[in-house]
């Protein structure tokens, strides 16, 4: 179903006129589950398309139908419709946020093409040269095994993070189609349109000692080219992703490490916390066994369009 902005503000209407009630309704919540839902919108209102088009949107409706509660953040519209979707009252599973995330793009179908990544996989024989294509493959996103990074680091020193992507991706082999062939061929993965916003979600394991932990974060890399993962055949000049923010886990909850005024900050709980440079994010995983868990990366050129846009108008 779509949000209609007009209905979530009937629901505000209705929310604070019986506060008594929300905040029961509050404590039903799991907090973990509240922590990292919490998370995922902070991370998501630091990716400027998201922001842009959302506040776009909002105050197109807001001209036609002002009402008296204008003093009501955006943001917290968009939290209070989602609470009423979606079900916080259990404790996530492992790796739940990601799931959790997936259920939030499903409530915001007019946001959600942003993110899509439209997959399509082909082989050719290298023996009877025999071609085949899959069916188109629709996802948001990349989810990665975290350990795998660290081990394909530990082969390949010198890679970078979207090359590792690349080489753990292409793992996939399939046989030969062809009757009486039956070659074991890699699969080649192909984009022809790019995803405003990428995202990789990294499943962990329960409990990777610090060491591990450090070894696999300090694989990331604050930018990527989407080309080095995919094969790109569409025309786009910019294949260029420059991270925005993370969800991580910390303990029983959550943070967001964003990207805000030219570094990087913590914010946790309603605390926020200036890191400074991406070295400095990495000694705060290992510091306080910070586990990233989504990442967000947008099209620098797509990105850079909406900020100077928006420097221009204001
Ligand atoms: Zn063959």
């Amino acid at each position: 179903m779509e949000m209609d902005p007009s209905d979530v503000k009937k629901l505000v209407a209705n929310d604070s006129s019986d506060s008594a009630a929300e905040e029961s309704e509050e404590k039903k919540l799991n907090a973990t589950s509240v922590s990292a839902f919490d998370m995922i919108l902070k991370s998501l209102w630091k990716i400027s398309v998201f922001l842009s088009d959302f506040l776009m949107s909002y105050v197109k409706e807001a001209q036609h139908n002002l009402t008296d509660d204008e003093s009501v953040h955006p943001q917290d519209i968009l939290r209070i419709f989602l609470l009423k979707k979606l079900s916080l009252a259990h404790p996530l599973d492992a790796n739940g946020v990601c799931d959790l995330f997936l259920n939030i793009l499903e409530h915001l179908p007019r946001w959600n093409s942003h993110f899509e990544v439209k997959e399509v996989s082909k082989k050719i024989c290298n023996r009877c040269k025999m071609g085949m294509e899959y069916p188109v493959e629709r996802s948001f996103g990349l989810i990665i095994n975290a350990g795998s990074l660290r081990v394909v680091k530990a082969l390949f020193e010198n890679l970078t993070f979207d090359k590792i992507l690349q080489i753990i991706r292409i793992d996939l082999k399939m046989p030969c189609d062809k009757e009486g062939c039956g070659k074991i061929n890699y699969v080649q993965r192909m984009i022809n349109k790019l995803p405003t916003v990428f995202t990789i979600a990294l499943e962990w394991e329960n409990n990777e000692p610090l060491g591990e932990l450090f070894n696999t974060t300090s694989v990331l890399t604050t930018e990527i080219d989407i080309k080095t993962i995919y094969l790109y055949e569409g025309d786009s000049e910019c294949t260029k992703y420059r991270l925005v923010s993370m969800v991580c886990s910390h303990g029983d909850g959550y943070n967001c490490v964003a990207y805000e005024n030219n570094g990087w900050v913590r914010h946790f709980r309603s605390e926020k916390e200036v890191i400074g440079d991406w070295g400095g994010v990495l000694s705060k995983f290992r510091e306080l066994h910070i586990r990233p868990e989504i990442l967000f990366f947008e099209n620098a050129m797509q990105q850079d369009e909406i900020v100077s846009g928006q420097k221009s108008e204001g």
